[in-house]
């Protein structure tokens, strides 16, 4: 399985949810979409990271189903350049 760039875990059924919650795009800090659950069911799985689909919930970076919070189209495809990100430029993890 492939390892989520953002918080280290595998991107699987074995997390909830990702932990960080702010990207940077064009050097300017962002809020990340939360999961948008209008076609899914509370309680599934995104097919495709694996995250439990529920409120405040986010999937794990690199998922087609996050959108960019600039231009809101998928973020894993979108243009905005968006920051290499270490774990030392990831400031607001969730409690
Ligand atoms: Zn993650
Ligand atoms: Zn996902
Ligand atoms: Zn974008």
């Amino acid at each position: 399985m492939t390892k989520c760039s953002y918080c280290n875990q595998e991107m699987d059924e074995t997390t909830d949810s990702c932990k960080f919650n702010q990207i940077k795009i064009n050097d300017k800090w962002y809020s990340r979409k939360l999961i948008s659950y209008g076609g899914e069911t509370l309680g599934n799985r995104c097919k495709e990271c694996g995250i439990l689909i529920a409120p405040q919930h986010y999937h794990h970076y690199g998922c087609v189903n996050e959108e960019c919070p600039q231009c809101w189209r998928i973020i894993a495809k979108c243009d905005c350049k968006k920051q290499a990100l270490k774990m030392d430029d990831i400031i607001k993890p969730i409690e």
